[in-house]
């Protein structure tokens, strides 16, 4: 069994000794957790906050994640934090509030229970997904209302799509939809340019050009998505293009972000701030959770060789 006792900065800090830790890595997800397990296992001190669901705990099963197919993501979620603590990471089921930079280039993190001094901090804080308020809409997400065919396109293979949504994404979600089914329907109020539209109708994609009000169900299964023009759309999943934001401003407050709150990172996660990372949806929007996983996994190595320098600079100033 792996002797926690070994990790002896963060005993240090857990015990009162010591009051700062190697790293503080925001967020339990995928991303935030494989971070997490490298770097306990680089025998860094390691405290992950987490202060509420990840992105896809609202599906059933999980898809595209080789080796786990079909797993859930609590059980995802389980086995990933039983993995960081077994070797000597902290996890508190709490929201980071703000992050400080300090002068000396550390880092005071903030939460309701207090303040943790970390040297270097990892951001995995995940996207908001900007539902369109429709009716009917939220109760079915992740359920018979997707985000993206590659998760679950297959288990509503040849049955009747809908796409809507953001119009500059909807042309291409149509079509990409049709490697799973023959019958697809893109209701939009928007005009498609006629490179879009012709590939739309190559595909036998149909258009519906309206917007949609509501989507129905009987019995508890989705029917129809109704129009403002009053068309009734039969449908058994829709998919919405919805528009993207970064879940926390903690990117923002720290680093370079884009428009949408996402930070601006090199490939290996590193931000406009030294000693600040970004990984998984929080830089990657578009990325599943493999990505994430990968992502996280990338990232140790240089938030070691980061802290080995910072600790090398200390002892030589
Ligand atoms: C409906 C749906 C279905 C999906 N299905 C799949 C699938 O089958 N396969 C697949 O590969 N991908 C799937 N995805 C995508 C998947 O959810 C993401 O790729 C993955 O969650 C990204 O991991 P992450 O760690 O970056 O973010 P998340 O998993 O979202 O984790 C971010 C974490 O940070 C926490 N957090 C945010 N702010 C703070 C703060 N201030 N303090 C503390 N904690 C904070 C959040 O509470 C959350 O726990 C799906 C997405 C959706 C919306």
């Amino acid at each position: 069994m792996f002797d926690a006792g070994r990790n002896i900065m963060f005993q240090e800090a857990l015990e009162g000794k010591a009051d700062i830790v190697d790293v503080v890595v925001v967020g339990a997800g995928a991303a935030g957790l494989s971070a997490a397990l490298f770097l306990t296992r680089a025998r860094r001190s390691t405290l992950v906050y987490d202060g509420g669901p990840t992105r896809d705990s609202v599906i059933e099963q999980v898809h595209e994640f080789l080796g786990y197919e079909g797993i859930t993501p609590a059980e995802l979620q389980a086995r990933g934090r039983a993995e960081v603590v077994r070797y000597g990471g902290e996890i508190r089921r709490e929201a980071v509030l703000k992050i400080e930079p300090r002068p000396d280039g550390l880092f005071d993190v903030w939460s309701r229970q207090g303040m943790v001094t970390a040297r270097a901090v990892v951001l995995a804080t995940g996207l908001v997904d900007v539902l369109p308020s429709v009716p009917g809409l939220r109760e079915g997400w992740g359920r018979d209302v997707h985000v993206c065919p590659c998760f679950s396109g297959y288990e509503v293979r040849d049955k009747h799509l809908v796409a809507f949504g953001l119009a500059e994404l909807l042309a291409q979600l149509g079509s990409f939809l049709t490697a799973w089914s023959p019958s697809v329907t893109v209701v939009t109020p928007h005009e498609f340019d006629s490179t879009a539209l012709d590939r739309l109708h190559e595909l036998g994609v149909e258009i519906v050009r309206d917007e949609v009000t509501a989507l129905v169900r009987q019995d508890g299964r989705l029917v129809s998505v109704s129009t403002a023009g009053g068309t009734e759309v039969p449908t058994d999943a829709v998919f919405v293009a919805a528009p993207l934001r970064a879940a926390s401003d903690l990117p923002a407050s720290l680093c370079e972000v884009n428009e949408a709150g996402f930070a601006v990172t090199d490939a290996d996660g590193r931000t406009s701030r030294p000693g600040v990372w970004v990984v998984g949806n929080a830089n990657d929007p578009i990325g599943h959770l493999a990505h994430a996983t990968a992502a996280g996994a990338r990232v140790g190595p240089w938030v070691v060789n980061y802290l080995i320098e910072l600790s090398r600079s200390r002892k030589t100033a």
